[in-house]
């Protein structure tokens, strides 16, 4: 029986060839980020081991954190934004899941995040999820969850009434305009513990920032965020 999943599973690759989503050329092997190629190129932050850092700025006199931290820098046309689109519209949810597993162990070795205890990922509004079969944010946050052995909880933070277009507003606008869409449910869950949440791209930190309050209301005893990139 082995043998037959060993062949079907060959054959999938042949039909299916897991190509490279960075550079579109090369073949890589299963389970796989990019090539080798590509994966030297990797623009990794130093955020894990500087307090002091561009995520961390976001959130400077607006909202309490405890640590914050980008896992890759993301530039227009760069291919850390294939990489990022592949995982959130190609299906290709393997992407997030090595990532996560990235960020989990520089995380383990980071003072900053080293205690964390749980892991919230931004939710997605249930028919975005519905239609892209995943929330992006929960995959990358259960592969860190994995790494450190923590629990990675998508039922406390949830998703409210539906967003109305950002544009157009300013900064406390905007925040306003997301913060009515967060809930927060179990909230003895997090109580006196150290969250961190994670989402994939931090831009504005509007989003972050509308959780970030809404979490508080549990009273956690520290707030730490994670983004999988972030600008450089
Ligand atoms: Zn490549």
């Amino acid at each position: 029986m082995n043998a037959i999943i060993d062949i079907l599973s060959e054959l999938k690759n042949v039909i299916f060839p897991n190509v490279c989503p960075a550079c579109h050329n090369n073949v890589m092997p299963q389970g796989r980020l990019v090539c080798t190629p590509c994966l030297c190129e990797l623009p990794f932050t130093d955020h894990f081991d500087h307090h002091d850092n561009k995520v961390a700025s976001h959130f400077y006199g607006r909202v309490k954190i405890y640590s914050a931290a980008g896992l890759l820098y993301f530039r227009e046309n760069s291919f850390v934004q294939d990489i990022v689109h592949s995982f959130k519209y190609n299906h290709n949810k393997e992407i997030g899941i090595v990532l996560g597993k990235m960020a989990g162990e520089k995380m383990l070795m980071s003072s900053g995040f080293r205690q964390a205890e749980v892991i919230i990922p931004v939710p997605l509004h249930p028919k975005k999820e519905y239609v892209r079969g995943y929330n992006q944010s929960f995959v990358f946050g259960e592969a860190i969850a994995k790494t450190m052995k923590i629990e990675v909880l998508n039922d406390v933070l949830v998703k409210g009434k539906s967003n109305e277009s950002q544009t157009g507003k300013n900064r406390i606008e905007r925040v306003k305009n997301v913060l009515e869409t967060y809930d927060l449910k179990n909230k003895d869950k997090i109580k006196n513990k150290h969250v961190v949440l994670v989402d994939d791209v931090i831009t504005t930190g509007a989003t972050l920032e509308a959780c970030i309050m809404t979490l508080y209301e549990a009273l956690p005893s520290k707030i730490s965020v994670v983004t999988l990139a972030c600008a450089q």
